[in-house]
């Protein structure tokens, strides 16, 4: 069931498109072999493709908005600096006391510069 979901509904995009006016053709597309639909200004065009495109396109906006500005580098520095506290917490080890410390300095002084 939930390859299905994935998969582009090409009843619902060819009802859509008759609904808008365009006519379904008896040629098909080369790319995919979907019947090709002509709007009412003439233009033959493929719908699977079409819509297969403008997912892409959505897709690469997505990425591009995404944050991976410095907040979410913020947030992975505060992770790693909770993280060796809690480890600091447990150490009873001068050495391993000594490395944490550092690695939290380290992680400090990264973080100061995202800021
Ligand atoms: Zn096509």
């Amino acid at each position: 069931m939930k390859d299905r979901e994935k998969e582009i509904d090409i009843v619902k995009i060819a009802a859509d498109e008759m609904l808008k006016g365009s006519k379904m053709l008896g040629e098909h597309c080369k790319v995919c072999g979907f019947p090709l639909f002509q709007d009412r200004k003439g233009n033959k065009y493929c719908v699977y493709c079409r819509t297969l495109k403008e997912r892409e396109e959505k897709e690469v906006k997505r990425e591009i908005v995404s944050p991976s500005s410095g907040d979410n580098y913020e947030k992975i520095v505060d992770k790693k600096i909770e993280y060796l506290f809690k480890r600091l917490e447990g150490e009873y080890d001068v050495a391993r006391i000594v490395e944490i410390t550092e690695a939290i300095k380290a992680l400090l002084k990264l973080k100061s510069k995202l800021e």
